[in-house]
């Protein structure tokens, strides 16, 4: 695998061009698709547009949602064997559909996920054409026009919900990896045996590839790991997960508008963390111990030798500060609060990068490389006016300043859980009431329910609140019932990642 020849140092679609879609995994016998006229098209069928279209149900709006491959696609297709959630359970709360399972503090594995979202799509029948992809989408003058591999679709009003993570970025060092080296990016890795026997460099510490080199260190293969600057939160402080106190102290429920910087906060890395084994912490500083080796940012490969950069260190001291300057907001939280919570140690480093300079990596030891280097979204079938220049979609919590046209499952589009399970759900609410409230395209009634496409699975029943799930306990150990003034108790920006 090779990075692209665009510059922008990523693989991708032809520029300016209708991207070739498929069906090759739809296998759901869609058949040939008439297109047609809607009052709204959703493009993409994960969790973001599920969650749009249960609320465009719910108000009886005429829908229709394409999805290119199958609901729930990539977390189905683009995780690993062993992933596991790195959010709660309970913060899966699709709109009607809140997890109902045994285990609210538990971490769901993938093929669970899958099983949740396909559920939660039986659950209410949402009108999804599988194996559709949309082509182009423009503007008309009376709306939309979507052009799909299976026919052309106009809408009054569209809402496209396609997935922050589409296109794998690869660095473009990559093309001069020495040809004996497998290399693939994260969302290809599904477990260490289709490797070729030996060292693996991953590249990126982010959450993918935290956990992917835990994933080959436990399976017993020497890891070499390239750090990055990504943040880590401890997974477990003062006897709660540590989701569950930030939840508490109101953090989920800040705009990303009450940032100084929005598109900085959007933009940061997620915290790295792991919900593997009931959840735990991740500590590279542990891995190094225990057998791996850590490198700085990968840096070049000349002559046979990988190179890195001097910041190993700084890194990992970052991504520390950051977890300890938590369980500081946590600590003052407890403490103003007058809650009953364990005390707790403050963590000590268990091992420290050797002073010189960067270690370097001969790559005839090296039989495999994992870019642990993200995704990017890919909006080229959009010809409509609605980018800046950085490409990303001009929006007000998914609105966009041409009419009728939305975008749902953004990181932070609005709160930190708006591209995660936990917040996709009041966004998509709120979109709702946008489309149902537009004079521009009046929302056209469903003549019928629409038939589930999914087979059918459990329902579930009854959400689970937030201080009623955790129990959040005053001085005197009843029910507080609510914070005062959360706002008090809000981490620094730099610290809430992604
Ligand atoms: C490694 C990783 C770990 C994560 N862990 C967590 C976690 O622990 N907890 C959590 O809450 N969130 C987590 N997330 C974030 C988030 O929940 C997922 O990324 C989730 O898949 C986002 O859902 P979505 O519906 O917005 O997008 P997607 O799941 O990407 O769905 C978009 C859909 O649109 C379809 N599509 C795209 N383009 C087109 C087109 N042109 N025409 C038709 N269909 C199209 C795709 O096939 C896809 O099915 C994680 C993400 C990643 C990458």
């Amino acid at each position: 695998m090779s990075g692209g020849a665009d510059g922008t140092g990523e693989r991708a679609h032809g520029d300016g061009q209708e991207y070739a879609g498929g069906r090759a995994e739809a296998g759901d016998g869609t058949g040939a698709l008439a297109g047609g006229h809607h009052a709204v098209v959703v493009v993409g069928g994960g969790q973001a547009g599920l969650a749009m279209s249960h609320h465009l149900t719910r108000r009886g709006v005429d829908h229709v949602v394409l999805e290119r491959h199958r609901i729930g696609h990539e977390w189905r297709s683009r995780r690993w064997d062993s992933f596991c959630l790195v959010t709660p359970n309970w913060q899966c709360r699709l709109p009607g559909f809140p997890y109902a399972g045994d285990e609210p503090d538990g971490f769901m594995r993938r093929d669970e996920i899958v099983r949740y979202v396909e559920d939660y799509a039986a659950s209410f029948g949402p009108p999804v054409l599988e194996g559709v992809t949309a082509t182009r989408l423009s503007a008309t003058a009376d709306g939309f026009e979507v052009r799909t591999d299976g026919g052309a679709f106009t809408a009054g009003q569209v809402v496209v919900a396609t997935g922050p993570y589409q296109v794998p970025v690869v660095p473009r060092i990559a093309e001069r990896f020495p040809p004996h080296i497998t290399q693939l990016h994260s969302g290809d890795y599904r477990n260490s045996s289709q490797l070729p026997p030996g060292e693996v460099l991953v590249v990126g510490s982010g959450q993918s590839g935290c956990q992917i080199a835990e994933d080959l260190h436990l399976d017993g293969r020497r890891v070499h790991l390239a750090v990055g600057s990504a943040p880590r939160v401890a997974r477990f402080y003062r006897g709660r997960d540590v989701v569950a106190w930030l939840d508490l102290m109101g953090h989920y429920d800040r705009p990303v508008t009450s940032f100084d910087d929005p598109q900085a906060v959007r933009a940061r890395a997620n915290h790295y963390v792991t919900g593997r084994d009931g959840g735990r912490d991740i500590d590279l500083r542990a891995f190094a111990r225990d057998g791996m080796r850590l490198y700085g940012r990968l840096a070049g490969v000349e002559d046979g030798v990988i190179t890195f950069g001097a910041d190993l260190r700084r890194d990992l001291d970052h991504a520390d500060a950051v977890s300890e300057s938590i369980k500081d907001a946590i600590d003052a939280f407890i403490s103003a609060h007058g809650i009953t919570a364990p005390a707790e140690p403050r963590y000590r480093p268990v091992w420290e990068p050797e002073d010189g300079p960067p270690a370097r990596l001969d790559a005839s030891r090296v039989t495999s490389v994992i870019w642990c280097t993200g995704f990017r979204a890919d909006y080229r079938w959009i010809t409509v006016p609605v980018f800046d220049g950085a490409g990303r979609p001009v929006h007000e919590r998914g609105v966009t300043p041409v009419p009728g046209l939305y975008f749902l499952g953004l990181p932070w589009q609005h709160t930190w859980g708006s591209g995660r399970f936990s917040g996709v759900g009041a966004d998509a609410e709120h979109l709702a009431g946008r489309i149902g409230s537009w004079s521009g395209s009046p929302a056209v009634r469903a003549p019928a329910p629409p038939r589930p496409r999914t087979p059918s699975g459990a329902g579930a029943a009854g959400g689970i609140g937030r201080a009623e799930r955790i129990g959040v306990l005053d001085g005197a150990g009843g029910s507080a019932g609510g914070v005062e003034d959360p706002g008090r108790y809000f981490i620094h920006p730099e610290l809430l990642g992604s």
